[in-house]
C-alpha cells in the first residue's frame, strides 16, 4: 500500500507581526502517516512540555514560547490508534497547545528533530494502529493495517447551497470546520470516488464558493470552500443520500466592534448577533487585556484593529477555538478596567482608563479664620480664594486628580501646616491661592509666585492660563520666598487672581463666572504641568 507522506493540514499563512517574528512559529501540523505521528514544524527550536490529562483522555503538547497563526485547527480521527481528534491553537499568548482527544487514556513519545536550520519538527510517536494503553509505540513497529474494503460514492451534486452525496451504502462522515479561509473539510471514511469524479471542482451557490472533490488514503474527501466567514454547516446523513446545507448564520447587523469616549479613558463595545458569554483578564503583566467571547458572531476585522487613542494601541482579534473569539488589547498604559453584559446579554461593554497613580494636588486657599488676608470694599481675601479653591477640587476631581484643600471652610490654618499637609499627602503639586490689594488702586492683574527653580514651569503653565482665561493685565511670574512656595517638597506656586484694591477686579473677583473662570485656569494649568512631566516615577 501507499506509503507516502500526507499532511491532512493546512498550511497557514504566516501574517508577520514584530512579536511573531521574535517568537517560535508553527509552520506546518499535520499527521505523518510514513512516521506513524502527529508532527508539527516549527521555525525553531524549543523546549516543549507534555501534560497528559488523562482523566479527561487527552495528551497534551505544550509549545512554549511560540505562536500559531491560524486560527484553531482540527485533524479528525487517526486512523488505526485511539486518536479522536487532534486539535493545534494558540492557548496562551505565548503557548501554542496541541491536544491529542483519546478515545482511552494514553501517552506517547515525543521527540525534536532537527530538519534544518530554521526548520525543526516536534513529532509525537501516536503510531497508526491502535495503541496499548500505557505502552509506547516505536516508529519501527508502526503498522498500518489494510484499509477496508471501500465502496465508491456514485455522483456529487451542489444544488445551490446544498452540497449532496449520492451512495450506495450509508455514508460516515467526519465533519470539521476550519476559519482561516473558511472552509469545512468532510471525509467519508471508506468511501471513495470514481475516477472520473476525482479532483473535480463545483462551482455555485451563494454561501459556497467551491467544492473540490478528493481522494486521499482510501477516503473521500470534499473540501468545501465557503463565502461567508459565519456560514453555517448543516448536515443529514439518509441511508444512500448525504447532504449538507450551508446557510448564512443570523444577519450580522449592528455587530461589531465600537469604541467611544469614556471620561478619562474609552468604552469598548462589542455586540453580538446573539447572546454571549465573556472571561476577560490580563497578559504578562498589565500590558494587556483578553477578552474571550463566546457564543454569537461579530462583524470584526481579522488581524489589528489599530487604535493609538493613548490607551488602547491595538485590538487583536483572533479565534480560540470553534466558539470563542479572543480579542487582545495591547495597552500603551496601566489601565483599569470595567466590564458588564448588557441586559439583552448581546454586547459586553469594557471601559478602560488609565490607571497611574492618581495624581494629587494640594490646593491652599490662603488665610481664613480671623486671618482675613487683603480687604476691598466689600469683599474678603479669604472668601475669595476659598470659593475659588473649591471650584478647582471640583474641576480637578472632574478629572481624576486626587484634591486636598488646607482647608475647606473659614478656619484659621497657620503656613508650615499648610506646607506639611502637602508633604504628608505626597502631592504632585502645591498650588496657594490668593488675590491681592496694593496702595495704588489703580494696580490690577495677575501674578503668580514659586521660589524654587523646579516650580517655575508649574507657575508657567498656571499663570499663562489665568493670564490667557481671565483677560486681565499680565503682570508677570516671580520667585518669592512666600512660606508656601518656599519649603514644599513638591513644586508650588502662588497665583493672585487680581487686585482686590482695584474697584474693577474686586467686582470680577466677586463674580461667580469670574472665580470659576480662574479655577478652571488653574485646574488646566496644573493640568499641563502634570502632563509635561509625565508619570512619576
Ligand atoms: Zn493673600
Amino acid at each position: 500500500m501507499q506509503r507516502r507522506i500526507l499532511f491532512l493540514a493546512l498550511l497557514f499563512l504566516v501574517l508577520f507581526s514584530p512579536e511573531a517574528l521574535a517568537a517560535t512559529q508553527v509552520r506546518l501540523f499535520g499527521y505523518d502517516q510514513k512516521r506513524g505521528a502527529v508532527v508539527v514544524y516549527l521555525s525553531k527550536a524549543l523546549p516543549w512540555r507534555t501534560l497528559r490529562l488523562s482523566q479527561r483522555d487527552r495528551f497534551v503538547v505544550d509549545l512554549p514560547k511560540s505562536v500559531y497563526l491560524g486560527s484553531t485547527s482540527q485533524l479528525s480521527a487517526i486512523p488505526g490508534t485511539n486518536v479522536a481528534s487532534v486539535r493545534i491553537g494558540q492557548f496562551e499568548p505565548d503557548t501554542v497547545r496541541i491536544v491529542l482527544d483519546l478515545k482511552s487514556p494514553n501517552t506517547f513519545p515525543v521527540e525534536l528533530e532537527t530538519v534544518s536550520k530554521d526548520l525543526v519538527r516536534v513529532v509525537i510517536r501516536t503510531g497508526g494502529q491502535m495503541a496499548q494503553s500505557g505502552t509506547k509505540n516505536d516508529e519501527k513497529e508502526v503498522k498500518v493495517p489494510s484499509p477496508p474494503a471501500t465502496f465508491n460514492i456514485e455522483q456529487v451534486e451542489l444544488r445551490g447551497d446544498e452540497v449532496i452525496v449520492h451512495s450506495k451504502e450509508k455514508l460516515a462522515a467526519s465533519v470539521n470546520r476550519f476559519n482561516t479561509p473558511p472552509r469545512v473539510v468532510i471525509d467519508f471514511e471508506k468511501a471513495g470516488l470514481l475516477p472520473a469524479m476525482r479532483n473535480k471542482t463545483l462551482r455555485g451557490g451563494k454561501n459556497i464558493r467551491s467544492v473540490r472533490l478528493l481522494e486521499e488514503n482510501e477516503r473521500a474527501k470534499l473540501v468545501i470552500e465557503l463565502a461567508h466567514r459565519d456560514a453555517k454547516v448543516d448536515v443529514s446523513a439518509g441511508t444512500t443520500v448525504w447532504r449538507a446545507t450551508i446557510s448564512r448564520s443570523k444577519p450580522v447587523g449592528e455587530s461589531g466592534l465600537f469604541l467611544r469616549r469614556q471620561g478619562k479613558g474609552w468604552q469598548m463595545v462589542l455586540k453580538a448577533d446573539d447572546e454571549v458569554s465573556f472571561k476577560i483578564g490580563r497578559l504578562s503583566g498589565n500590558d494587556r487585556l483578553y477578552l474571550d467571547v463566546t457564543g454569537g458572531s461579530f462583524n470584526l476585522p481579522r488581524d489589528s484593529v489599530y487604535v493609538d487613542n493613548g490607551i488602547i494601541a491595538r485590538v487583536r482579534v483572533g479565534t480560540q477555538d470553534e466558539k470563542t473569539t479572543r480579542l487582545v488589547m495591547d495597552l500603551d498604559q496601566p489601565v483599569k478596567h470595567t466590564v458588564k453584559l448588557a441586559s439583552d446579554r448581546r454586547s459586553i461593554l469594557i471601559g478602560i482608563s488609565p490607571d497611574a497613580f492618581e495624581e494629587k494636588v494640594t490646593v491652599d486657599p490662603g488665610h481664613g479664620g480671623r486671618d482675613q488676608g487683603a480687604r476691598g470694599r466689600f469683599l474678603k481675601e479669604k472668601d475669595v480664594n476659598l470659593q475659588v479653591a473649591l471650584r478647582v477640587q471640583r474641576l480637578m476631581e472632574q478629572s481624576g486628580i486626587n484634591v486636598q484643600l488646607t482647608r475647606s471652610k473659614d478656619v484659621e490654618v497657620m503656613l508650615r501646616p499648610r506646607v506639611g499637609m502637602g508633604d504628608n499627602n505626597d502631592s504632585d503639586v502645591f498650588v496657594s491661592i490668593h488675590a491681592n490689594s496694593f496702595s495704588n488702586p489703580g494696580v490690577r492683574g495677575i501674578e503668580t509666585y514659586y521660589y524654587n527653580p523646579t516650580s517655575l514651569p508649574l507657575a508657567k503653565a498656571v499663570h499663562s492660563h489665568l493670564v490667557r482665561t481671565l483677560k486681565r493685565p499680565d503682570r508677570g511670574v516671580h520667585r518669592n520666598n512666600f512660606v508656601v512656595v518656599k519649603y514644599n517638597k513638591m513644586p508650588a506656586c502662588l497665583v493672585e487672581i487680581g487686585y482686590l484694591s482695584n474697584s474693577e477686579d474686586e467686582a470680577l473677583l466677586a463674580s461667580k463666572v469670574y472665580q470659576e473662570k480662574a479655577a478652571s485656569a488653574i485646574t488646566a494649568g496644573v493640568k499641563d504641568f502634570l502632563r509635561d512631566r509625565g508619570p512619576r516615577q
